[in-house]
């Protein structure tokens, strides 16, 4: 089953088509992009370490019932897919304050909410994915309120379940973004769940454990991938 034509291209992943209808290659590159995309470099062994991580995670909320785009492993950047329909929307969850939500609410790094909160993004890199609420999604016509609901909700069970999964690990999960989509109807979760997408820090330390080594300059980041995996159990 070899990949065929390029489908979409994106900064940090690439899909191409397969012989089979509706199945999708993902493919996990070893570009690095920040600041939309004003920061860029390639590092060696992150496409390998984001795409195991992946793996791991969508397999992790499978076992639970969560339903994911996932189908398997096919190389060591690879894995296959089902083709959803994507919802222009990106649902970030966030345990504890950092990033955009210190500088839109003057909050300081590290707050920890009094419980999980989910927001919302349009998800348009020329308009630097701006903030938006449910009524924006149904006026637009990005996604239905109950659509949005069942986003919010999901992405809180798959907070549950990775926090849990991370805190055995003695990595606190911060927060993370998510992109859903639609297949023959159901709401899948869809894109990655792996370190570029998420904020780790250790749980003892606080040292952090994921893109914003790259954003901020603080030393290796396919080092601190590659460490996120080890205390996972992966093998990469
Ligand atoms: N995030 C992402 N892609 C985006 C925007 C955010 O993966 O286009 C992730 C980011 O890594 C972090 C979480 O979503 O784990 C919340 O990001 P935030 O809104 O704080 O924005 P940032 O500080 O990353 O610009």
């Amino acid at each position: 089953m070899m990949k065929k034509n390029v489908k979409y291209e994106g900064k940090g992943k690439a899909l191409y088509n397969t012989d089979i209808e509706g199945e999708l290659i993902q493919v996990f590159k070893d570009d690095a992009t920040a600041f939309d995309g004003k920061k860029h470099d390639t590092i060696t062994g992150k496409g390998v370490l984001n795409c195991a991580i992946s793996t791991f995670f969508f397999a992790a909320l499978e076992d639970v019932g969560i339903k994911t785009h996932f189908i398997r492993r096919e190389a060591d950047n690879e894995m296959r897919i089902h083709a959803l329909s994507m919802m222009p929307v990106e649902v970030v969850v966030r345990n504890i304050a950092a990033g955009s939500i210190c500088k839109r609410l003057g909050l300081e790094e590290g707050l920890v909410l009094k419980r999980p909160l989910t927001e919302l993004f349009y998800k348009d890199d020329a308009l630097g994915d701006p903030m938006i609420n449910t009524e924006h999604c149904e006026l637009f016509g990005w996604a239905k309120a109950e659509q949005i609901r069942e986003m919010r909700a999901l992405a809180l069970d798959v907070n549950a379940v990775m926090s849990n999964i991370l805190e055995e690990a003695g990595i606190r999960l911060v927060d993370f973004k998510l992109e859903f989509g639609l297949l023959n109807g159901d709401i899948v979760l869809g894109d990655e769940v792996s370190p570029d997408g998420c904020r780790l820090w250790d749980i003892e330390t606080n040292r952090k454990l994921d893109k914003d080594v790259f954003r901020r300059d603080l030393g290796g980041l396919s080092e601190v991938y590659h460490e996120v995996a080890t205390r996972l159990g992966i093998k990469v």
